[in-house]
């Protein structure tokens, strides 16, 4: 099984940095993406830091309510989620699902019995590129959200030698590669 991890903020909408899940807002393009995704037989999950629940700013209820939010409008355009995965945990709070760090990677993999080989991250950070060569994943760099800075910062980075195998303007068009 094939599938795609979508990170949210800064890559399907928002921009680029935490907001309150009731004020997540999709990129325009995002909910159609996300359904040619889903008609082309790829499994799409999202895979996100929510760092401010561990911050207090928000409750765990709060940020799944948002992602039932989120699948009300996808549902709109036909699209849906095959799993959602998130890290609730603060940097400090040295836990082992917050991206670059790839438990949630490994438990999506086992859930899902997929081929992480094969599998494509899109992100706009240094860390979802960093997870994805961790367990082998394609890497796909959208320059919305942080990823303008993300590529700036790339060659100079210790922790990331390696190349990104996408580089895509937005989510939407990336996808003409499929
Ligand atoms: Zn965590």
């Amino acid at each position: 099984m094939i599938g795609v991890f979508l990170d949210r903020d800064g890559t399907i909408g928002g921009d680029g940095g935490g907001v309150h899940p009731l004020e997540f807002r999709l990129y325009e393009y995002s909910a159609k993406s996300i359904n040619l995704l889903n008609r082309n037989g790829l499994k799409v999950y999202l895979f996100t830091n929510q760092s401010w629940i561990g911050m207090g700013k928000f409750t765990e209820q709060t940020f799944l309510q948002g992602c039932i939010e989120l699948e009300k409008e996808l549902e709109k355009d036909n699209a849906y989620l095959d799993g959602i995965y998130y890290c609730p945990h603060k940097p400090g709070d040295h836990c082992n699902c917050r991206k670059p760090q790839t438990t949630l990677l490994e438990k999506a993999k086992i859930d899902n019995d997929l081929d992480l080989n094969k599998c494509y991250i899109i992100g706009d950070r240094l860390s979802d590129m960093v997870s994805a060569e961790s367990v082998g994943a394609k890497k796909v760099l959208v320059k919305t959200g942080r990823g303008l800075k993300t590529l700036k910062d790339l060659p100079s980075s210790t922790s990331a030698k390696f190349k990104i195998n996408y580089v895509a303007t937005m989510f939407l068009l990336l996808l003409n590669g499929f």
